[in-house]
Formats: C-alpha cells, sequence, structure tokens
C-alpha cells in the first residue's frame, strides 16, 4: 500500500541491516537516497534492484512534491540516508512532514542510529539525554552554543568530523571546563572503534597526542552539569559555604 518507509541503514558494519530494512527496500517501487552513488553500493551489496531517486537538503522540498505524486498513485517509497537513521543529522524532515500533511503514512523501522550506540555504551548517564548534531563550525558560534547548554543536566551528544574535532575539544575544556567528564566514540561498529573518556582536557590531550585519533567518524559526549546535590561535597558544606559567601563583602 502507499506509504513512506524511513529505512535505518548501518553507520559502518554491514551487517547491522535488518532482514525487515532488506524486505522494505526490495518491495518498494521507489528508494529515496542521499547520494544514490553511495547507497547504491550499498544496495548492490545485498542485491537490491530498486529504482533510487536522489533526495538531499538542496532539493528536498521540490522532490518532496514528485515523491507525493507516486504515493498518490498507490506506490510506496522508502528513504535512506548514507548512513544511519535518516533525519538524525541528515535529510528527510520536509519530505516526511509534507508526506504526514498529504495524509499519507510514514512507517518507521528501526535501525543503527550513531548516537544512541554511542550512548548505551558510554558509561555516561542515559536516562536523559540532549541530542545536539553538529556544533558550529565557526569558534564564536561553538562557544556560544556550549556556554547556552553549560547548565544543562542531561547528557549532551554530539555528532563531529574528524578534522575539527581537536577545535571542538578545545571550546568544550574552555566552556564546559577542563574537569567535565566525556566520551569519544569513534569508528563505532568499525574495525577501529574505539571509547576514549575521562575529563575534558585529558581527552584533548590524547587526541592531541595521537593523529590516529582525529581519524574516522565521531560522536562526542559530555556529561550533564552536575548540581550540588550530585557532587561528592556534602549538601551541609554546600549550604554552609553558600552562607560564608552571602557574608562576604
Ligand atoms: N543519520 C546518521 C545516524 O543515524 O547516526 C548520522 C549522519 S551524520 C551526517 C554523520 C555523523 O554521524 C558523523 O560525522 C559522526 O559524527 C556520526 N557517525 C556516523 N557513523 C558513525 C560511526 N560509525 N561512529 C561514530 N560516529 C558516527
Amino acid at each position: 500500500a502507499a506509504a513512506l518507509y524511513i529505512v535505518p541503514t548501518p553507520i559502518g558494519n554491514l551487517a547491522d541491516i535488518s532482514s525487515r530494512a532488506i524486505e522494505v527496500l526490495n518491495q518498494v517501487s521507489l528508494i529515496a537516497c542521499e547520494d544514490t552513488r553511495h547507497s547504491g553500493k550499498l544496495l548492490s551489496h545485498f542485491g537490491i534492484e530498486t529504482r533510487k531517486t536522489a533526495l538531499h537538503d538542496h532539493n528536498e522540498r521540490d522532490r518532496a512534491q514528485w515523491i507525493i505524486q507516486k504515493l498518490t498513485n498507490g506506490e510506496a517509497v522508502a528513504l535512506i540516508s548514507d548512513a544511519g537513521t535518516p533525519l538524525i543529522s541528515d535529510p528527510g524532515y520536509h519530505l516526511v512532514k509534507q508526506v504526514r500533511e498529504a495524509g499519507f503514512n510514514v512507517v518507521p523501522l528501526p535501525g543503527p542510529c550513531a548516537a544512541i550506540t554511542a550512548l548505551s555504551a558510554s558509561g555516561l548517564p542515559s536516562d536523559r539525554f540532549s541530542f545536539e548534531g553538529f556544533l558550529p563550525s565557526k569558534e564564536k558560534g561553538r562557544i556560544d552554543k556550549l556556554l547556552a547548554l553549560k547548565e544543562d543536566p542531561r547528557t549532551l551528544i554530539f555528532y563531529e568530523s574528524p578534522h575539527r574535532i581537536v577545535h571542538s575539544l578545545e571550546s568544550i575544556v574552555a566552556t564546559l571546563g577542563a574537569d567535565r567528564e566525556i566520551v569519544m566514540a569513534r569508528e563505532v561498529t568499525k574495525t577501529f572503534e574505539t571509547f576514549l573518556s575521562g575529563p575534558a582536557a585529558d581527552v584533548l590531550q590524547q587526541v592531541k597526542d595521537d593523529l590516529n585519533q582525529q581519524k574516522g567518524e565521531i560522536v562526542l559526549m559530555c556529561h550533564g552539569h552536575r548540581t550540588d546535590s550530585e557532587s561528592d561535597i556534602p549538601a551541609v558544606v554546600v549550604n554552609t559555604l553558600k552562607l560564608l559567601c552571602q557574608e562576604l563583602p
């Protein structure tokens, strides 16, 4: 039946595709991909011969209307991105919004997502977290963004590119502090999967000292802001210090 299927694809390890994903990609009449050449390799690996069309940030709004036309004709369409879950720092938001507004079903398949996969093994609190996508590439924007998140008690998750990792870690040390506990997950599900963790300043030093840590795909996670009650200092001591501070000139 006419529907748009949102289909996650592997973030590195091809075995992570689900059997339902393969089934849907075989059955739909059209697969909208971020990059048809890139996805062509993945699809041919699984022997999927479904027709492909490009849907990227620049043509998404126009292409959405064309896809809605396909749905109106009773066709089923799938959306995939280069890797992981579509719409998560990837195109698809405008398409899903327009398809829903046009009254068609949007059917999500669960599957790989770098943020969730990295968080699950990070050792950081996972009961509350905030996915923040990519930090701004310009320093001023990056610092402003991090300052706005400084007191957020939730675990913060960022996507990062290898050539910006040192700059971003420097900005984190400068804003959240040298002691903020962070975890850097690199090449998750791939051969050189690595987790570095510790105070932000230590992780920055390790990444500076080892050029290998500046390669590949990276998820950066920061422990949320700790409130007084969570710190190692007993509440009574914190309160006494607060009272003392009030008395200071
Ligand atoms: N939609 C994807 C998802 O569900 O994770 C994310 C797409 S975004 C354009 C690409 C970014 O995701 C990379 O720059 C990196 O931060 C992160 N990423 C993707 N694959 C990864 C992997 N295997 N290990 C670590 N990070 C990864």
